[in-house]
């Protein structure tokens, strides 16, 4: 009998303080959630943290480590009403579970806050130890129970959330978990799940945005996707490209986007006065590593019957840190048939030199930004003036991006640059807009789901 309460109590009470352990808070946590669903009344966790812990540690030794969180669990003891539970999750971490608050929330969160505050002070009186007097404090983060979780552990994990907000709002304090936090999170799930109903029920599609050189005349246009969505209108690709990166639906999105651009490129080039125009897509840093990039462009290009060398692909800077041999070895094999590259938002990223030097590339890209208050801002100049100059070092034409007024477009021209894209010359814009001769296949269109 007694060999099994020790077992008992190893397995759900913690060593150095006696107080519960994780186990048993979670266990106490799922019944409390119960009883206050069922009589209605407000529950809260308060994560507690001891601020700059690991520092005593360190300079301290582990054993007097291990005096202060033992003297650290009597004092927040010190503070409880009985029915309150405290338990220790390990390290300097505390949690602290209140039920039979009030359910009308300002008040539930004053009781909550007092309670924290008394904790918050006794906390900060000095702590003696052997032959040292030690001063601490604790960020509290406090989550309550009738926020939507789904579980014991989502709660606890929200209450954490907040101890660190609370940290980095200066320490000794305490932050409640922002419901627009949760809320944040619950969106982005569902945005997650509509974009992947998105592919399959033919809500994307690509617009095009004239790139001209400096008679104005029309040399290509660079495809930009967007999601039509049934409630919210049309949704711009930041809302939604770096979501598909993040959860791998860029996969499935841009080999649509690639056999689409490609199937409206070999459109366009039935008419003779256009098979010169060049079509520029962007690719995702996780697709063009992809092993079947390689593949997945030639085979867009071979069913479509595109022409190689009408095709752009636009990389980013951010591209050029990961793996750069295989990036190289991949531009190559495309190259070889005739594909173009362009490296896209050109000053916003990390270059190396000598990696630009290496690249089969064949345009910059200059950034947006730089354009923009470069009227303005002798820095800017000095950048766009340096670009132009690598550009025609490296021998790679240079093109500016986001120009949007004449003014803009003749100073660039000042500098040296004889290639332009933005609202001056159109914004990106549906294909039959474009006044181009050629059908726009219906699958791009309507943006219908992916095919091939
Ligand atoms: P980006 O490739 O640098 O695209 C240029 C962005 O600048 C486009 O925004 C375009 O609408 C906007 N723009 C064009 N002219 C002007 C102008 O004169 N002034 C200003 N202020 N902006 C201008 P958009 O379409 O919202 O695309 C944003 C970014 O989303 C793109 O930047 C690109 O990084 C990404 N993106 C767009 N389409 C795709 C795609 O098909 N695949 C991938 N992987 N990324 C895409
Ligand atoms: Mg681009
Ligand atoms: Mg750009």
């Amino acid at each position: 009998k007694k060999n099994l309460e020790q077992i008992h109590q190893l397995a759900f009470y913690d060593a150095l303080t006696g107080l519960p352990n994780r186990r048993l808070l979670l266990d106490r946590l799922q019944f409390a959630l119960a009883r206050s669903a069922r009589n209605r009344r407000e529950g809260a966790l308060l994560f507690i943290d001891l601020d700059n812990f690991k520092q005593l540690n360190d300079t301290l030794g582990h054993d007097m480590g291990d005096l202060l969180l033992q003297q650290v669990g009597d004092r927040l003891l010190d503070q409880l009403r009985q029915e309150d539970s405290l338990a220790r999750l390990g390290g300097d971490e505390f949690v602290l579970m209140l039920e039979n608050l009030d359910p009308e929330p300002q008040a539930a969160i004053a009781a909550i806050e007092q309670v924290a505050d008394k904790l918050l002070r006794a906390l900060a009186k000095p702590f003696e130890l052997p032959g040292h007097s030690h001063d601490s404090s604790a960020s509290i983060g406090v989550a309550l129970f009738s926020q939507p979780h789904d579980r014991p552990e989502e709660l606890l994990k929200h209450a954490d959330l907040a101890m660190y907000e609370a940290k980095a709002a200066g320490r000794n304090t305490l932050r409640f978990f922002d419901p627009r936090m949760q809320q944040a999170l619950t969106a982005r799930a569902a945005l997650e799940h509509e974009l992947r109903r998105a592919l399959a029920d033919g809500q994307l599609l690509l617009h095009y945005q004239p790139q001209v050189d400096q008679h104005g005349t029309l040399l290509g246009v660079e495809a930009l996707v967007r999601w039509q969505h049934p409630q919210r209108g049309l949704v711009p690709p930041g809302e939604f490209i770096p979501l598909a990166e993040g959860c791998g639906l860029i996969l499935p999105i841009g080999r649509w986007i690639l056999h689409s651009a490609c199937r409206q490129l070999a459109s366009w080039a039935q008419d003779p006065g256009q098979t010169g125009l060049t079509l520029a897509i962007n690719v995702s840093a996780r697709q063009f590593h992809h092993p079947d990039f390689v593949a997945d462009v030639l085979a867009a290009l071979t069913e479509s019957g595109a022409d190689p060398q009408r095709l752009e692909l636009e990389l980013t800077e951010s591209q050029l840190v990961q793996d750069i041999e295989a990036l190289i070895g991949k531009m190559g094999q495309l190259k070889a048939h005739g594909v173009r590259f362009s490296l896209d938002d050109f000053g916003t990223g990390y270059s190396s030199l000598s990696y630009l030097k290496r690249l089969p590339l064949d345009q910059l890209k200059i950034d947006r930004s730089f354009v923009h208050d470069l009227q303005g801002s002798a820095s800017d100049t000095a950048i766009v003036r340096t670009i132009l100059a690598l550009g025609q070092a490296l021998e790679l034409r240079v093109i500016a991006e986001g120009v949007e007024n004449q003014a803009q477009r003749d100073a660039l021209l000042r500098l040296g640059c004889h290639y332009f894209q933005g609202y001056l010359y159109g914004a990106p814009q549906p294909a039959e807009q474009l006044g181009l001769h050629g059908t726009t296949p219906a699958s791009v269109r309507q943006g219908a789901g992916l095919q091939g």
